[in-house]
């Protein structure tokens, strides 16, 4: 069995498990939502707040949560129970449910909800010293980007023109303004400030994007404006960074094959690694197992 451990429907098996129905809406409409979090050493990290944006999500949707916020918790506790590596990610997804193919979704039908765990390899210290390189590309996402649907074909389309161009993430240009990345919150650091896309429609309201505002704020004491950068701006910075869970906080050295800041890890975005890496763990010790 190679499988990654998988809680689906209220039982326990493996990713090795065929499951899903043809039928499923997930399967044939992207009617899901889904979810990732990071484990450090079992432990899982920042678990609330993707409880809470999955059931914000999910309420968006109109699908049923099939967890309140304790039996969700449980769940996931004993599946990182369940899981040998120590390190990972869990990926979470609920379907609306199967029912015969029609664009209108049938009242009352059960959600289909299952997570899995998976080792994952986060960034190592050199690696988050060095930073990435990143594109830009047009946004051409539905207008419900702050739900964190499974439809990600226009993500995954702009990912695959990084991965061509031979960079890690492309960020997303829309009404000349930037947006966030194909995966990822995008900041920029101009002047000693920070600015990020404030939080609407048009960006998916980031767990470690959130984190970092309030460790900026409150720790670093660098003020944060959260206004959407113009494209042009884009090319007259000091400093870049994106965030996800897997990235944590990651500097942009390059963006369209031109420099920002001295092309490597800028002093602000280090002291917000540090920062946040030291969150993160805060949040798995205290999370236990
Ligand atoms: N924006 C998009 C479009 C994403 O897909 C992701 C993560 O997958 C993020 C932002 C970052 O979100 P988080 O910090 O919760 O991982």
């Amino acid at each position: 069995m190679t499988g990654d451990v998988l809680w689906f429907n209220g039982r326990f098996t493996t990713t090795d498990e065929r499951l899903i129905g043809v039928e499923d809406r997930g399967f044939q409409f992207g009617d899901a939502i889904y979810e990732v979090f990071k484990f450090l050493r079992h432990r899982p990290i920042f678990l609330r707040e993707h409880f809470h944006r999955l059931e914000t999500g999910l309420r968006e949707l109109e699908i049923p949560n099939p967890w309140d916020e304790r039996s969700f918790v449980d769940v996931m506790r004993a599946l990182l129970d369940k899981t040998e590596t120590a390190d990972g990610i869990v990926y979470i997804q609920v379907t609306r449910g199967e029912a015969r193919r029609a664009h209108f979704w049938p009242e009352g039908i059960e959600p289909t909800a299952l997570a899995y765990s998976r080792a994952f390899v986060f960034p190592d210290a050199a690696k988050k010293e060095r930073g990435i390189k990143i594109i830009t590309t047009p946004d051409i996402r539905w207008h419900h980007c702050d739900v964190k649907s499974v439809n990600l074909l226009a993500n995954a389309f702009a990912k695959k023109k990084a991965q061509r161009a031979g960079v890690d993430e492309a960020i997303l240009l829309n009404d000349g303004l930037v947006r966030e990345g194909a995966s990822s919150s995008f900041f920029a650091v101009r002047s000693g400030r920070i600015i990020t896309h404030p939080l609407d429609e048009n960006i998916l309201p980031g767990v470690v994007r959130d984190r970092v505002i309030e460790l900026a704020l409150r720790e670093a004491k660098i003020r944060v404006d959260e206004r959407p950068l113009r494209e042009q701006e884009l090319f007259d910075l000091d400093e870049a960074f994106i965030t996800s869970t897997t990235q944590g906080v990651m500097p942009v050295t390059e963006i369209d094959g031109r420099i920002i800041g001295n092309s490597r890890c800028g002093e602000i975005t280090s002291a917000l690694q540090r920062l946040f890496d030291a969150d993160e763990l805060a949040s798995a010790n205290s999370s236990g197992r």
